[in-house]
């Protein structure tokens, strides 16, 4: 089995970026909203900033105490908004359960809705429109699979998983009569009568679930690309450890490609946060940047 090695893309867009960013006048910035104190949400953003300053995109991270209110979210986001020193505006999810997310990502500048998740933003890629943002982990598994030269076009992919930051706009895109895309999509979930066997006709199988090795080797048929997005946190030994929801061991005598957790689709997730902070910025300073 082949490994599909998101770190090694994550570094390659990096290099390309930090070369773009050098050359513009001002950096672009990305504000970061979080609500709480949820300790994977927190290291998120970490890994997020980070990112960010490795290629020179500025950040900012604006924590909010966990009982802080729909109003105080949705006027700090009208502010980024209308902040013309903002480019790029994210809302960690999820929040706190006495906040209703659907406002609050409607309240997002959509040219600065680097996340893709506002309603036009998904419209336009349902549409198949190239002038929206697509949602981050979407487009980091395009690219992951583009990298490796594995063109989807024409195969059977099942996603399992609909949810609106994976699932759903991961659909929409690989649908698309496009290049990079063209594939013909099942998109499962816990409903799905006899997971097993849509897995079994899949050629790429993508697992969005967030249970930690549930698709083993029964799910695979022979040289399938396997795409593991699903992170669940467990305490090993006293060790906090992350499974995605492939059982790598059982799959690699079947599988012909996999990528690994961690080290495959997250750092893709931010690799393309990147790149569409750097697209929102080039689209605001169009003719300038
Ligand atoms: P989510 O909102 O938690 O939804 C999970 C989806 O999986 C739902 O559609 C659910 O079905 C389905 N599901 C759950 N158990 C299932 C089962 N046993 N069989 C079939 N379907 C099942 O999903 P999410 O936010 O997309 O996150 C999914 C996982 O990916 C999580 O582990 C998350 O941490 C991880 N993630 C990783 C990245 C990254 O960059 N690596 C980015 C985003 C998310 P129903 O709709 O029927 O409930």
């Amino acid at each position: 089995m082949n490994i599909l090695d998101g770190k090694k893309v994550q570094n390659a867009i990096i290099e390309e970026l930090k070369e773009k960013i050098s050359s513009l006048s001002t950096p672009p910035k990305l504000a970061a909203v979080i609500v709480g104190d949820n300790p994977a949400s927190i290291r998120y953003v970490n890994h997020k900033q980070k990112a960010c300053s490795r290629v020179g995109i500025q950040s900012e991270v604006i924590q909010l105490e966990p009982n802080a209110s729909q109003e105080e979210i949705l006027s700090l986001i009208q502010r980024l908004g209308q902040d013309p020193g903002v480019d790029g505006i994210l809302l960690q999810l999820p929040l706190p359960d006495h906040l209703d997310p659907h406002p609050l990502i409607d309240a997002i500048d959509p040219q600065k809705d680097v996340d893709g998740l506002h309603p036009d933003n998904m419209g336009k890629l349902l549409l198949g429109r190239e002038d929206g943002f697509i949602p981050c982990t979407p487009k980091g598994i395009q690219k992951l699979l583009q990298f490796y030269k594995i063109d989807p076009t024409g195969k059977r992919v099942v996603i399992v998983g609909r949810s609106n930051i994976v699932g759903k706009p991961l659909a929409a895109l690989l649908c698309q009569k496009k290049p990079l895309a063209g594939a013909t999509v099942t998109l499962a979930h816990s409903q799905t009568e006899n997971l097993k066997e849509v897995c079994q006709e899949a050629d790429i199988i993508i697992a969005a679930m967030g249970q930690a090795h549930l698709i083993d080797e029964s799910f695979v048929s022979p040289g399938a690309v396997v795409i593991d997005v699903g992170i669940s946190e467990k305490n090993v030994d006293g060790k906090v450890c992350l499974f995605g929801d492939v059982n790598q061991t059982k799959i690699k005598k079947i599988a012909a490609w996999s990528s690994p957790v961690p080290g495959g689709v997250g750092p893709m997730t931010i690799a393309s946060l990147l790149e569409n902070t750097y697209l929102a910025y080039t689209k605001r300073h169009k003719g300038s940047a």
